[in-house]
């Protein structure tokens, strides 16, 4: 399957294009009151129904024409794998076959979902098998609401936290993604605190100045991965026209608009970005910022080269930064046994 050149969402993708404001200019557009909107997104993001027929409280005329014009669709699971750790990674075909990776994460308190915001990936990092396929389209919100409910129905159980973290580049499909977080948020939708919602970023300076502007408080992570411009570059080319000066700016202006802290994600992997110079570089990148560093072992990825580095390793980074005023820590390794790196499973199951 190759990209769309327009950027425009198939058309099976029907009503799980829209968002809240599209579904109520579409309830407009067919001279319906403006509350029906609400209706209609109670039951498609609120209850998850899978056909028009069962919006008892929408009138008949409206559903039929409905089903006439605008496809209701919803993922189906074509693989899940599940972890001893009881993480659960599903690959799901949508309306159109294209297909993209969710995955639930559960703990004591909070069941986590990781969602994907496009199908593909266009940054092609190195170290990661979604980036090596390229972008196939980017997600509608509807689509990204379902990978979430989907996981939710999987565990019987209420999603606590959901991130766009799964495949693709949340800024580079800035409207759908936000459209979507909105849904998860809302009462009328799945009602996960904005807090508990959050954006994945390669650090897109444009998306993370208008999110800083946003009136939600949705959270940030950025990938960093490294904080020396040359290995940076090397690790994820989408984003190397970024200087890191420019990116430190933009996640202080962010920090300073919203009061709130971003997290940066740092892979480690052995001998390109482990080292004691792209230690200090860290440091130094994260001295007087307002940000929580995650230091994760990468998930390795056949044919990448890449190994992670020891957990000694991870340790030192985490205490030089504690010691430096950085708050860091050690992100627990989930999934281990299953294919847990974004777009592995989609990768293996489709060749
Ligand atoms: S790591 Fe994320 S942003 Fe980078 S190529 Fe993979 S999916 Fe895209």
């Amino acid at each position: 399957m190759t990209a769309d050149p327009t950027g425009r969402l198939p058309q099976a993708v029907g009503l799980k294009a829209l968002d809240a404001a599209g579904i109520e200019q579409l309830m407009l557009s067919l001279g319906q009151p403006r509350f029906r909107a609400g209706q209609v997104v109670r039951w498609v993001h609120g209850r998850g129904v899978r056909s028009y027929a069962q919006m008892t409280d929408v009138p008949a005329p409206l559903r039929e024409r409905l089903v006439d014009t605008l496809p209701l669709p919803f993922p189906e699971i074509i693989e899940r794998q599940v972890s001893a750790d009881g993480t659960r990674k599903y690959l799901v075909r949508l309306a159109d076959g294209a297909s993209v990776e969710c995955v639930g994460l559960p703990s004591s308190d909070r069941l986590t979902v990781c969602f994907s915001t496009q199908a593909g990936c266009a940054m092609g990092c190195s170290f990661c098998a979604t980036g090596a396929s390229g972008l196939v389209r980017s997600l509608g919100a509807g689509e990204m609401v379902d990978q979430v409910r989907l996981v939710a129905e999987d565990y019987g159980e209420r999603v606590t936290n959901a991130v766009a973290m799964g495949q693709g580049e949340p800024f580079a499909n800035y409207e759908a993604v936000l459209g979507a977080l909105r849904l998860m948020n809302s009462p009328d939708g799945l009602g996960i605190g904005a807090r508990h919602l959050t954006v994945s970023t390669c650090g897109l300076i444009a998306g993370v100045n208008r999110l800083a502007s946003e009136p939600e408080q949705f959270t940030l992570a950025v990938s960093l991965h490294s904080a020396v411009q040359a290995t940076r570059n090397s690790l994820m080319p989408g984003v190397s026209g970024t200087p890191l000066p420019a990116l430190r700016e933009a996640l202080i202006g962010y920090a300073q608009a919203t009061g709130r802290r971003p997290s940066l994600e740092y892979a480690l992997v052995a001998g390109v970005n482990d080292s004691d110079e792209e230690l200090d570089a860290l440091v130094h990148f994260c001295h007087g910022m307002l940000v929580h560093v995650n230091l994760i072992p990468i998930n390795q990825v056949d044919g990448t080269g890449y190994r992670r580095s020891e957990s000694s390793r991870l340790r030192v980074f985490a205490d030089r930064l504690n010691a430096s005023g950085t708050e860091a820590s050690v992100r627990a390794e989930r999934g281990a046994d299953i294919d847990a790196a974004c777009g592995q499973l989609r990768q293996r199951a489709e060749g």
